[in-house]
C-alpha cells in the first residue's frame, strides 16, 4: 500500500487546494493520505470529503512549528480531532506570531533595498489566516529579486541570512501535548533537516520520547537514502514508530511528488499500524 502522511495545500504554504492535493495523491497511486498544513487545520474538511469521493483513505493531520534549543522543529500530528480547543488555541497563537514575523521581515527586506515585501507576499497568500516565508519567497522570485525559491532562502530568508527573523514558536512540550490531547500521534517531521549539534539532536529525541511523542519520519522527501537508514536505526533504538510522507508543496518543486518514495525499511513499526490494516 502507498501511504503518504505529510503534505501541504494552499491553506498553508502549498499551492493546490486541498481537493486538488487529494486528486493528485490518488492519481499518483496513494491509498492512504494525510494533509498536514503548517499550523492550520482549515483544509481538513475539504480534504476528507475529496479523499472519500476518490476512494482514498484519509488521516487528518497538522504540522506544528515548535522551538527546541532555540531552533525551529516541526512536529506532525496524525489522527487529530481538529476541533480540539487547546489545539486550536495553540495554532491561533502561532499564526499570530507568523504575522508579527512577516512585518519584521518586511522591515529587514526594506533594509536590503526591497520595499513593500509584505504587500508583495500577501499576493500569494490564499488563506488570510496564515502567512509563510514561502509567500515572501514567491514574491521575491516573481519580482525578480532572486532567480529561484531556493535563492530567496539562501540570500534572504534562511536561518542566519540577511532577512532572517528568529521566532519563538510553540514549546515542544506544548506542541506534543496539544496533539495528544486532540487524540493524535505526535511525529518528529524530517529529523535529518535540523541543524542541531549531536547533543541537541539526542536531547530532542529523548525529550520528545519523555513527552509521549510516538514516531519519527523515516522516509520523507527531505531525507536522502542514507538518512532513511540512519533514522530507521534511531527509530528502533528509541522505540519510535516510523512514518512516511512526501512533504509535497507544489507540482514541480521539492524532491519528491505525492506518494513517490520507497517503502519504509524493514523492522520498523509503521505509525499507521493501529489505523490501517487494508486498502480503504
Ligand atoms: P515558515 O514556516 O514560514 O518559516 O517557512 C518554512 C517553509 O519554507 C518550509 O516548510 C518549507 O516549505 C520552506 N523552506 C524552508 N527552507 C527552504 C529552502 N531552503 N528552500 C525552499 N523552501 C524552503
Ligand atoms: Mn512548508
Ligand atoms: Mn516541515
Ligand atoms: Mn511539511
Amino acid at each position: 500500500m502507498n501511504i503518504d502522511l505529510h503534505s501541504h495545500s494552499c491553506q498553508s504554504d502549498g499551492v493546490l487546494a486541498p481537493a486538488e492535493v487529494a486528486a493528485r495523491a490518488r492519481a499518483n497511486g496513494v491509498d492512504w493520505w494525510a494533509l498536514t498544513d503548517h499550523d492550520e487545520t482549515s483544509g481538513l474538511a475539504q480534504a476528507a470529503q475529496a479523499a472519500g469521493q476518490l476512494g482514498m483513505g484519509f488521516i487528518p493531520g497538522i504540522e506544528i512549528s515548535a522551538t527546541f534549543c532555540q531552533k525551529t522543529v516541526h512536529i506532525v500530528g496524525l489522527g487529530i480531532q481538529a476541533d480540539h480547543p487547546a489545539l486550536q488555541a495553540g495554532l491561533a497563537d502561532i499564526r499570530r506570531s507568523r504575522f508579527a514575523r512577516a512585518h519584521q521581515l518586511d522591515a529587514l527586506l526594506a533594509d536590503c533595498g526591497i520595499e513593500h515585501a509584505y504587500a508583495g507576499a500577501l499576493q500569494y497568500v490564499d488563506n488570510p489566516d496564515l502567512i509563510s516565508r514561502v509567500h515572501f519567497a514567491r514574491h521575491l522570485l516573481q519580482a525578480g529579486h532572486v532567480k529561484s525559491l531556493q535563492q530567496a532562502f539562501d540570500r534572504y530568508l534562511g536561518e542566519g541570512k540577511r532577512a532572517f527573523v528568529p521566532t519563538r514558536w510553540a514549546l515542544l512540550e506544548d506542541a506534543v501535548a496539544w496533539i495528544l490531547a486532540a487524540g493524535g500521534k505526535a511525529v518528529i517531521a524530517h529529523p535529518g533537516r535540523y541543524k542541531y549539534t549531536p547533543q541537541q539532536h539526542d536531547a530532542l529525541f529523548s525529550a520528545f520520547k519523555d513527552l509521549g511523542g510516538q514516531a519519527i519520519e523515516v522516509v520523507t522527501g527531505s531525507h536522502t537514502p542514507a538518512q532513511y537508514q540512519r533514522y530507521a536505526r534511531l527509530a528502533r533504538q528509541y522505540g519510535f514508530q516510523a512514518s512516511r510522507g512526501s512533504d509535497f508543496h507544489a507540482p514541480g518543486t521539492g524532491r519528491v511528488d505525492l506518494g513517490a518514495m520507497p517503502p519504509l525499511p524493514d523492522g520498523l513499526t509503521p505509525v499507521w499500524a493501529d489505523w490501517i490494516q487494508e486498502s480503504p
